[in-house]
């Protein structure tokens, strides 16, 4: 069956993924390759831009294409791979960087947001990451970036690029990607309170063992104003039901729903059953995992064989970027 148009999205290696990444990104990368054409990248050079050391960037990178992998995105179908392996992008970077007002750059919000985070380490490329990211999504002529509702304005800028470059050279080169507004369940880490991250240390890595899951899980905070265990409790407030939601069967989610109103379940007993049922839920990933684990360079193979593909879009869209500039 034909596919609807391509997709391109990429994340920053941040090694082991997640719930947080599970839900709210790679379950949507796996579903969206029914339809699309899929360009899956992790983005090394935008970490740079934020990183204090790259000692564990090679790691960190291959921990996450294990996690992309067992988790289903198919490298046969889709493209995977490495920022950095197509150097294509930082020519194309450039290239934006003269269409693009640097007014523009430093008033973004999420530019503001960084220099207050790293203050000591306000480098040209955080100013210039939304142009390495349109970079990105254009170098292959994406048509669709899937996206949350709070990075539309990310989408809006690259379009706004690809239009002002078109402009500026009178040809219709550069495509203006669409957004992919995709509903993903907020997912907050086991305090309850705050969005999952591993810097906030609250989250629960999908390849973690059964025993480290139930660990996490029975650290998670609940309704906090259940104290004993004879409070009825109130589930629109916890999290864990919120999980038990995403996780457990319609007959559980009725049943921790009543029990939890009325104080015939507990917390513990309640922990433990959705920690059975993730479980249950990531035991096929974390087998097919450990088994790609054993052979790493396959992996490596697989994310080269990506760059190979994706450069031969890349260098097929930078000749016409030069002509269009009328590169000599
Ligand atoms: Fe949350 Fe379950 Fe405790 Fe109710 S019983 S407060 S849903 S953990």
């Amino acid at each position: 069956m034909a596919k609807k148009g391509r997709v391109f999205s990429g994340a920053r290696p941040t090694g082991r993924q997640h719930l947080g990444n599970y839900l709210g990104a790679i379950q949507n990368y796996v579903k969206l390759q029914d339809d699309y054409d899929c360009i899956y990248c992790i983005v090394d050079i935008h970490a740079l831009t934020t990183m204090e050391t790259t000692r564990d960037l090679k790691q960190n990178t291959i921990e996450m294409a294990l996690d992309w992998l067992a988790a289903g995105i198919r490298p046969d179908e889709s493209i995977m791979f490495i920022q950095s392996h197509v150097p294509e992008v930082m020519e194309l970077h450039t290239m934006l960087s003269m269409v693009t007002p640097l007014g523009k750059l430093t008033d973004l919000p999420t530019f503001k947001e960084k220099v207050r985070e790293q203050p000591n380490n306000v480098n040209y490329g955080l100013v210039g990451y939304p142009v390495l990211m349109a970079a990105d999504i254009m170098l292959y002529k994406a048509d669709f970036v899937p996206v949350g509702v709070d990075q539309a304005p990310h989408i809006e800028f690259t379009r706004e690029i690809a239009r002002s470059f078109n402009y500026r050279y009178g040809k219709n080169v550069l495509v203006e990607p669409q957004m992919k507004v995709t509903k993903v369940p907020k997912v907050l880490g086991i305090d309850g309170a705050q969005k999952m991250g591993k810097s906030l240390n609250n989250h629960i890595e999908i390849a973690a063992t059964p025993e480290e899951t139930q660990q996490r899980v029975m650290q998670m905070v609940t309704d906090p104003a259940r104290i004993k265990r004879n409070d009825p409790g109130n589930p629109d407030v916890c999290n864990v039901f919120t999980m038990h939601k995403i996780f457990s069967s319609p007959e559980e989610i009725e049943m921790v729903n009543t029990e939890c109103r009325r104080a015939g379940i507990g917390c513990v007993d309640c922990k433990k059953l959705y920690a059975k049922n993730l479980n249950a839920h990531l035991e096929p990933f974390r087998a097919r995992r450990a088994e790609m684990a054993e052979h790493p360079q396959d992996v490596w193979d697989i994310l080269e064989d990506g760059a190979k593909r994706a450069r031969s879009i890349a260098q097929e869209t930078m000749r016409e970027v030069h002509d269009a500039i009328g590169l000599p």
